[in-house]
Order: structure tokens, then sequence, then C-alpha cells
């Protein structure tokens, strides 16, 4: 029979999977001598069993009871009885962290003996009958499902009775009153006495513990960062001797990170507070002190924290986040897990890390998730502005966010998702919120420090917040917020930044972030070590420029179409659509012709030296039209104000001549009228005869190139003028021309023998030859099948991943995304969205064929990907596994994709 439990001692450190991240952690610590409390893991074995059976493994409780003997011995404690009874924490704890998504119960242990043994053993009636209270409303809420409400309203009514506003006032005949209220809770809600037998305490613990995997927080939890049962499954549950930070002032307990996971110094970071336990710190219920404090308040405790702080990043190699305990003066060291930082923190700490020795350039660059630096490219507030602050709180995670106050996560989930932009306000948060975080712009609340909840979660998700902002009243009840003279109901709009910790009322203008030096440098160092080149999918001028401050290699990906649609184009555009033969047609693309070579001059020259993939036309025509409705609608009124403009004719055809008549009237003619219903009526019947049953599947793409010769030659040429304008400046320009919707080899043939003419005849006109590549997008299944042939004339292929995606699954990206995948992604049929993730499975199958066929045909055939995976790590691994050279996506991804990109190549 498996081992399901492992003490401190004896468990092996590594083993995450089944000792979950904080036991692991608990035994190794242990192993390299970290003073930690005894205690002892169960495995995550032995929650799976218990899940799938509905009870505790067989030989567990009896591992556990063994366990309990060497404690007692360890310790030189009694469980169960006793003048110096052994107490004890239950805490959950999974192969990844997930801050308080399950439950923990502390104190374990006491009941009506043991809790005379802790008075007697340390004379201190009101510290045992504090520690009493707080188990049975822990143990009662995680193991009995009694709602906190229940007890929360007998502690407020306490506290009315005996006049006093801090719990810390209670003495210990109101503390043993509260106690005893407690248990009537118990036995009001629960229906049973409060369990006096400490090992089925424990055993009630344990399980419950169990369950917490599959609570709805935990769950919601591991859906959001898609943690798969791969990843973590089920939790261990960590048993472990209590030790007190709240007996007195020589106690204390505090949470820290080894360096400050906001901004990356390596400096001492947390807070503690004195004569208090671990939960008053984390939930944000008493406001903590900086660690740097303790230095003058506790200076020897002081030192062995910096002591600890120092053995725990050298043995981690890593920023922990560490809790503990100073028990009379001990200092003990409760939990380490690899600190969370934002991107700031993240980049800073692995530049210095790798500077100062501790980690090698690669394992700087690993252990950054390349998502979170699209954080680094989030909003600040504009530094000019002039607004004043209504309150300050903690900086507890950067950015700067405006929106709705909304007091209540089940609120602020529903708003969310109905695409409301969110304040979630709250006194403190708890992991309960957790909907209303994901719904949430930015989190504010009024108690707590920065490693409070609601801190810890919002820095993981990257979201503003301002935490411990006391000046703040929050009224959940009233649904309104009291900052001095002001009021917020929920509604009103509020401005957090989460870098310095102020609250403005109404919305305050953001500007982008920029690119740290530190930043730079990484990337520097992930460019070095990746094999794929990173591209940018760009249109314009402006965005060419964004995507070479964060470090693109060129432009992949520029849709042309996006330049028809500018205002100025539009009407040319139109013309051209609607034009009766090819001169009225060429009449149209001439006035284009100027526009398209000086939008391509602006792009290549903000690009030089690298290339620019210019897309030929792609969307079907009618998609620059009005649509048949709207026209409908048009023509109707025109033809209703036409019986206006008759009428008024006549009346003023009536009217005495000295009638003096408003300037107005004179404007507009029945044949102004008529013309615009003659244009509208031509619009209506080419609307009608572009009609596709299904544009996406229709007439569009090189099909269109293909009816068309003269769109696409337009383009060509502009492109080619473009070039030949740069050349002529001395830029160092690459321009890439490319089909898309590609399906044959005819197809590609005939685009580029227009290429060829259009290149002969400028050779001819002004004496230069200009050199430029031709390929193509791979977008269609059959171009994945046929990609041999078509590397015959294409010189490189972009995979279309968006159209590839669409055509694989058989489904349009916009009618899945908002009817069923949410519901495949929620019931597991289908685990990402494919249109942001790569399906490497379907989709990567075509890939991998086209690329085989591709190089067999052309060695030296040039591959990316354009389509929106080709800014996701996961996708961006795919790509370079099976070979490809680069990758394009929008600019704020360029940073994220360049990591990924060295990842990719250090996985391997
Ligand atoms: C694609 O299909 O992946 C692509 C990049 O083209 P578009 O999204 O413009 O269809
Ligand atoms: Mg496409």
């Amino acid at each position: 029979m498996a081992k399901l439990v492992y003490s401190f001692t004896e468990g092996d450190g590594k083993n995450k999977k089944l000792l979950g991240g904080k036991g692991a952690n608990l035994c190794e610590m242990t192993q390299i001598g970290i003073n930690v409390p005894p205690g002892f893991v169960i495995t995550t074995e032995a929650c799976v069993e218990y899940l799938d059976g509905g009870q505790l493994p067989e030989s567990l409780m009896a591992e556990v009871k063994a366990e309990i003997g060497d404690l007692e011995k360890a310790t030189g404690k009694t469980f169960g009885s006793g003048d110096d009874p052994l107490l004890v924490s239950v805490r959950s704890g999974s192969a990844l962290s997930m801050p308080g998504m399950m439950d923990t119960v502390l104190n374990l242990g006491l009941n009506p003996d043991t809790l005379e043994g802790l008075i007697r053993q340390t004379d201190d009636a009101r510290f045992a009958y504090d520690a009493y209270r707080r188990f049975i409303q822990l143990f009662g809420k995680v193991a009995l499902g009694i709602e906190d409400a229940h007890f929360d309203e007998r502690f407020e009514a306490a506290k009315a009775a005996a006049g006093i506003v801090s719990e810390t006032s209670f003495d210990a005949d109101q503390l043993k009153a509260v106690s005893d209220e407690f248990l009537d809770v118990v036995r009001e809600q629960a229906g049973r006495e409060f369990p006096v037998d400490v090992i089925e305490q424990l055993e009630l613990a344990i399980e419950a513990v169990f369950r917490s995997w599959m609570g709805k927080r935990a769950v919601d939890y591991r859906r959001e960062f898609h943690i798969t049962p791969e990843m973590a499954n089920g939790t261990a549950v960590n048993i472990c001797t209590m030790v007190f930070g709240n007996k007195g002032n020589d106690c204390a307990t505090g949470v820290g990170f080894t360096r400050n996971p906001g901004t990356g110094d390596k400096e001492m970071f947390g807070e503690y507070l004195v004569n208090a336990q671990g939960e008053d710190v984390v939930a944000g219920i008493r406001t903590p002190k900086p660690l740097a404090e303790m230095e003058s308040e506790m200076p020897t405790q002081y030192k062995q924290l910096v002591a600890l702080r120092d053995t725990l990043e050298s043995h981690y190699r890593e920023v922990q986040d560490y809790e503990f305990t100073i028990e009379k003066g001990t200092l003990y060291c409760l939990q380490t897990r690899n600190g969370k930082m934002n991107a700031a923190a993240s980049v800073k700490t692995s530049v210095e890390m790798f500077r100062e020795e501790l980690i090698s350039r690669d394992e700087a660059l690993l252990r950054i998730q390349p998502d979170l630096l699209e954080q680094l490219l989030h909003p600040a507030l504009d530094v000019g502005n002039e607004a004043e602050p209504v309150a300050l709180g903690l900086p507890a995670s950067p950015g700067a966010a405006s929106g709705k106050c909304v007091f209540d996560a089940d609120i602020a989930e529903r708003l969310g998702n109905e695409g409301e932009e969110i304040i979630l306000v709250r006194e403190e948060t708890r992991p309960e919120d957790i909907h209303g975080f994901f719904a949430a712009k930015g989190i504010l609340t009024s108690r707590g420090g920065k490693t409070s909840h609601a801190a810890v979660v919002a820095r993981g998700m990257g979201k503003p917040c301002v935490a411990g902002a006391e000046g703040i009243v929050v009224d959940v009840a009233a649904r309104e917020a009291r900052i001095g003279e002001h009021i917020i109901r929920e509604g009103d709009v509020i401005t957090l930044d989460g870098g310095t910790g102020h609250v403005y009322l109404g919305a305050i203008p953001t500007i982008p972030a920029h690119f740290s030096g530190e930043l730079a440098e990484l990337l520097e160092w992930a460019d070095e070590t990746a094999d794929l080149k990173v591209m940018a999918n760009a249109d314009t001028p402006e965005a060419a420029q964004t995507a070479r401050e964060y470090g693109a290699m060129g432009i992949g990906l520029c849709r042309t179409e996006r330049m028809f649609n500018a205002s100025d184009r539009l009407p040319i555009v139109i013309d051209m659509i609607l034009a009766n033969n090819a001169e009225e047609r060429k009449a149209a693309l001439d006035r284009l012709l100027p526009i398209q070579r000086d939008d391509f001059i602006a792009l290549f020259t903000e690009m030089a030296p690298f290339p620019v993939t210019v897309r030929l036309l792609d969307p079907p025509m009618h998609e620059f039209l009005p649509t048949e409705h709207d026209l409908l609608e048009q023509i109707d009124s025109l033809r209703t104000y036409r019986q206006v403009v008759r009428g008024r004719q006549s009346a003023i055809a009536t009217l005495d001549h000295s009638v003096k008549l408003p300037e107005a009237f004179e404007e507009l003619t029945e044949e102004h009228v008529n013309d615009a219903l003659v244009r509208k009526e031509r619009m209506l019947r080419k609307v009608r005869e572009l009609w596709d049953v299904n544009p996406m599947l229709g007439h569009r793409g090189v099909r269109l190139g293909i009816t068309y010769p003269d769109i696409y030659g337009m383009q060509i040429r502009a492109i080619l003028e473009a070039a030949v304008a740069c050349a002529d400046k001395g830029i160092d320009i690459h321009p890439e021309i490319m089909v898309p919707q590609v399906i044959t080899l005819q197809e590609l043939g005939f685009v580029r023998q227009t290429a060829d003419e259009i290149v002969a005849q400028l050779a001819s006109e002004t004496g230069k030859t200009i050199n430029f590549s031709f390929g193509t997008m791979i977008e269609t299944v059959r171009a994945c099948t046929r990609a041999w042939h078509l590397a015959g004339i294409a010189e490189f292929f972009s995979f279309g991943t968006n159209d590839l995606t669409q055509a694989t699954f058989s489904f349009s990206r916009e009618d899945a995304e908002n009817k069923f995948l949410p519901m495949y992604n929620e019931r597991g049929i289908l685990q990402d969205n494919p249109f942001e993730v790569l399906d490497t499975k379907g989709v990567g199958k075509l890939i991998k064929m086209a690329v085989k066929g591709g190089r067999e045909q052309r060695e030296d055939l040039r591959i990316g990907i354009c389509g929106e995976q080709g800014g996701h790590p996961e996708s961006i691994r795919f790509c370079h596994d099976v070979g490809l050279n680069y990758v394009s996506c929008s600019a704020p991804r360029v940073p994220v994709a360049r990591l990924a990109a060295a990842q990719a190549k250090l996985a391997n």
C-alpha cells in the first residue's frame, strides 16, 4: 500500500506533485536546517483517493496517528490532553500555488480539557480563549460548513455590548463568553455539538481540506489559470505544530518577500504585527507595519529574519514569499514559496540575480512568464494630470484603471460580463471574491496591507490594486463608500493608481508605459538565444513605430485593406467598386495608387532595414460598401425627402413673391436628391451583385485579385514604386509581396506574372530593378496539402492561422466565440480557444505537413505565422519545434513573443 504521510524530516522537497508546493518546501526547509515547527504532510494521492471514493483511504488515519505520536515526542506536548497540549494547523497546499483558494484550520486540538491545560501552561486565559474562539469559528466554517456571518454577528454583538471597538480590548472573560456563543452557533447551525475528540477534529479537518480542492473558488481559479490535472491534481494537507505570534509583546507574525515584488528592489520587504496570529496579516484584519520597523522594535529577531531571507534566496535561487512567526522571541518559518511578482519586478530581479551570479542567463530568461510582460505595456496615470487624489492607500499592485465602483463580487462579475469597466471596492477581500477580481479592472480595499489577499491576487493578475486605504469607509450593505465629505455610490466612476496608492474621483487620462533598461537588456538576451525571429502585424506607420520600439524585426503582415478603409480613401475605393467599366475602374485606381505608394513609403521608411510583408487585398468587396439594409433605409429616406422637396417647390411657387425665404431653402434641388438616389440605387445593385452567402468562404483574397487584376496590379505597382522611392533616398528596404487565400499554384503564378510585368515596366520607366520577395499566406487546407507545389513559386510561407483554424474546425470565429466555444471550454470538450492558442493537434498537423512539403521543394523556404496565435507563448513553442523561421503578432505581444521564442529554444 502506498505511503500516504511523510514527516517534514523525510519528505522529498523536490516532489511538489506528491507533497504539494507548501509541503515539499516545509520538508526541504526542515532538512536544510531552517527552524520550522515539526509536522508532516498527507499526500495529494490521498486527496485524489478521497475525492474518487468519497471516504478517507483506509490506512490514512493510522499513519496520521503514528505521525502525531512522533510530533508528541519531538515537542514534548500531548495531543488532546495534559498541561502542555499539542495544537496543530491543518493547511492545504497543491502542486501549484493557489493563494487562499483552499481551506485551512488553525489551533486544532483545543477542547475543554486542553483549553484548561493551555491556560495553566501559559498562565494566560485571555490568549487561550482567543485561540479557542478562533478555532471554533474556523473549524465551524471549514469542517462543518457554517457561514462566517453567524459567528460575526455574535462577535459584533459582544463588542457592542462591551462597548469596545477593537477585539484586542476583549478580556479573558469576555472571550470565554464569545467562545460559548460560538459553541452555541455550532449547535444551532450544524445541529451537533462541537467535537471534543481531537482525532475526530483532525479527521474532519483533513476531509474538509480535501473537499476544498473541488470548492467553487478553487475550481474557478484553476479554470482561469488553465491549471490542468497534469499540472496539479488534488491538494496535500500539511499538519504542523502550532506556534503562536499572539502570546504577548515578544511575539509577532508576518510575511515577507526576499525582494520587493512590486519593484524588484533588493530590500527587506514585508509586514508584521506584534502579538497577532498569521491570519490577521493575510486577511487584512489589522493593518500591519513594514518589516523595516522591526529592526528597532525587535532587533535580535530582525537580524535572524535577514539571515532567514538570505538563506531562502540562496537556497531556492528565486525570490521567496515566506511566512514567519516569533513565539516568545524564537523565530519560526512557517512556509515559503516562489514569490509572485508583477512584470516589472520579475524583469528587474531576473537581470539583477544574473548579475549577482545567483542564476544563469538562461535561468533569468526562463523564470519569467512571457504573458506577464504585457503588463509592462499597461497604462499609467498621465503625470501631467491635475486631479487631486481623494484618498491614499498602499500601492499594492501597479497600473492605473478607471471604472464604476461596485461593492460586491457577484455584481462585479455580472456587470463585468456585460462589458462594464468595474472597480471592485471592499473593506477587505476574501478568497470567495475571486470571481469579482476576474471581472474588475482594479481593486480598492480600505483595510489590509501589501500582502493582504487583495494585493497578492491582484498582483498575480496584473490588475491595479490600492489596499488599506483607511480614509475610506466602505458600507457594503448600503453599497456606498465615504471618503471625507464625498460619498461614492455604486456606479460612480473612480480611478486608482496602483503604483502610488492614490484614489481619484472620476476617470483620469492614462498614458502607455515604457520599456525599462532591464527589460530591453533581458529581451536582447532573448533575441540572442532564440531561433525564431519576431515580427509584427502592423498596417500604419504609427503601429510600425510602436512595434519597433517593442523590438519587432520587421512587419510580418500589413493588411492593406485597413489602408482602404481610411476616411479619405473609402470614397475612391467605392468609386472603384461601382465602376461600370475598365476605364472607370482605372480612373479610380489611378487616384488610389499615389495614396497607397505614400503609405508604403512611410511604412518601409519606419521599418528599414527590416523586411515589410505586404499582403494584397483580402476581404470581399462588399465590406467596403454599406449593408443592403442600410442602403434600403437610405433610399427610402431619399424618396421621402424627394417628396418633401417637391412639396416645398410647389409651396414656394404658390407663395406671394414678396415673402422673404430663408437661404437654406434654395440649397437642395430635386436634381440633387435624384443624383443621390441614382448613386444609392447603383450601390444597392452592386451590393446585391457582390453578395456572398458565406463571404468568408466567398469572393475574397486571390480570387478577387484574379477577377479584378487591376486592383492587385495597382497595389503591386504602389509597393514597387515605394521601393524605388526609398532606394533613391538611400533607405535600405526589403519589400515582400504576399498573396492571401491561395489554393493553387496557378493562382500564385498569375499574380507573380503581374508582378514581373510591373517590374519590367518600372525598369524601363526608371532604369531600376527592384528586389522583392514573393510569397503566400497558407490559410486554406488545400494550400497545406499542396505546399510542395506552391513552394515552386513562393519564396516564403506565412501561416494565416485565423483562417486556417476556421477552415480546419469548419466554424467561423465570430459564431464560435460568442455562441458555443465558452461552453465547449467549460465542459472540457475543447481545452482552449483555438483562435487564441494554436490547436497543435489538428491545425498543427496541417502546418507540419505544409512545412515538410514546402521545404522539400525549396530548402531555404522562409516560413512564419501571422495569425493571432503567433503571439501566444504555447503556440510559439510549437512554431519553434516545427522549425518555423518567424512569428508575427500585434505590437503589444512582441515582447511576449521575443521571450517566448527564447524559452522555446531553451526548453529543448
Ligand atoms: C489569418 O487568417 O490568420 C490572417 C492573418 O489573415 P486575416 O486575419 O486577415 O484573415
Ligand atoms: Mg486570413
